[in-house]
């Protein structure tokens, strides 16, 4: 198998797995109940916040676990807009979001929110003279995502941040940051509220973050006993927060030297593909080596990812999550519907080989003018 979609999700990593089995054995506890069993299983938790904490050089008291990144964006967005709205209505994300961004903010349209859209700039960072025009006495919330989950662009918060709150220093920034944990480094301080999922990062799906200032105040989206956190009540999982936990650490150890790896085999993967004249590269300056996207003139994405399934290699279409739809991101960067349509991204990992990008390459072409020549 050789698999080539690291950012829909990873697979879980070994020392994560066993972590997750570890606090599964000893500590199956209710960390909510008052006996020693309970407390021991409190006491995990705690640990594993703390060490989170400490990667994030933030407080044990900003990190909330949620069930990934759409709940944690949920959370925040939703949460922030209407514990607000007292200060104002208008939200601003970008164009270049992930799906579950926009539906949030279609939700809250219908609450009476006004969501307005930043411009971007070809390259697709926003576009920060736009952003001063947007932002208003009534704005309260900016999203943009770290890493753009289609094509990988990188946005850099700090200065949207700063330029956001000169304009108005009531603005607080939210940033869905799943695409960025255990590819880049996060400056968590750089925005106010930020979302992530464990999945993204080697470590089991059902788990995420959500990094929130403690100086802020959310409106709970769930209601339930809430012991320990009124945001999200319920018996906090103990194995899913200790695999966290371990996913975290191993994941954002040696950035740089995975990041050279993985450039190295985007590199490869670009010389060769640029060879083929009916195959466009959807990248900007800014978008990261670990998510490639690329557009096939004459064939469809789904058949090609298909076709290539056949050869027991897996790759993603746009995300995951809207797999067979529009690319937003490349249509939001072309302008081009056709380009737009027909899109494929080739997203790597550390743990990807250069045999493996080999193979892959062989079979592409393969592939490639097995379709090509049936149409
Ligand atoms: N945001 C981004 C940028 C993502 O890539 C994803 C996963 N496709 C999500 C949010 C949703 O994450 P989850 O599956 O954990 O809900």
């Amino acid at each position: 198998m050789i698999y080539l979609d690291y950012s829909a999700t990873t697979p879980v990593a070994y020392d994560v797995l066993e972590s997750f089995n570890k606090a599964n054995k000893d500590f199956f506890a209710n960390p909510n109940s008052l006996y020693r069993l309970g407390v021991k299983s409190k006491e995990l938790i705690t640990s594993a916040t703390k060490q989170i904490s400490d990667i994030f050089n933030c407080l044990e008291s900003e990190i909330i676990y949620t069930s990934g990144a759409t709940e944690s964006n949920n959370m925040a967005i939703i949460g922030y807009a209407l514990a607000n709205r007292n200060k104002g209505t208008h939200i601003i994300v970008s164009k270049l979001e992930h799906p579950s961004v926009y539906k949030i903010c279609d939700y809250l349209s219908t609450q009476g929110f006004q969501i307005d859209y930043v411009n971007h700039d070809e390259e697709g960072i926003v576009d920060l003279e736009d952003l001063k025009k947007k932002v208003n006495e009534k704005t309260i919330l900016i999203s943009v995502c770290l890493i753009n989950s289609e094509m990988g662009i990188r946005q850099p918060l700090k200065m949207i941040r700063q330029i956001a709150k000169k304009q108005s220093s009531q603005v607080v920034i939210h940033s869905d940051m799943t695409q960025g944990l255990g590819k880049v480094p996060i400056n968590i301080h750089d925005v106010d509220l930020a979302s992530f999922s464990l999945h993204k990062v080697y470590g089991p799906k059902g788990i995420g973050l959500l990094y929130k200032n403690s100086r802020l105040i959310l409106e709970p989206i769930m209601y339930g006993s809430s012991k320990n956190n009124n945001l999200r009540p319920g018996t906090p999982s103990v194995p899913l927060i200790a695999a966290a936990s371990k996913a975290i650490r191993l994941g954002t150890s040696d950035l740089d030297r995975k990041e050279v790896f993985v450039k190295r085999l985007n590199e490869k993967i670009i010389k060769k593909l640029t060879t083929y004249e009916d195959i466009l590269i959807n990248k900007t300056k800014y978008s990261i080596p670990h998510i490639l996207n690329i557009s096939l003139k004459n064939i469809k994405s789904e058949t090609f990812v298909h076709a290539m399934e056949e050869y027991d290699i897996y790759l993603g279409t746009n995300t995951a999550c809207s797999s067979g739809e529009l690319s937003t991101s490349v249509m939001a960067i072309y302008n081009d519907k056709k380009r737009a349509s027909s899109t494929i991204r080739i997203s790597l990992s550390y743990l990807t080989t250069t045999d493996e990008i080999n193979r892959f390459l062989n079979y592409f072409d393969v592939v490639f003018k097995k379709l090509n020549e049936l149409k």
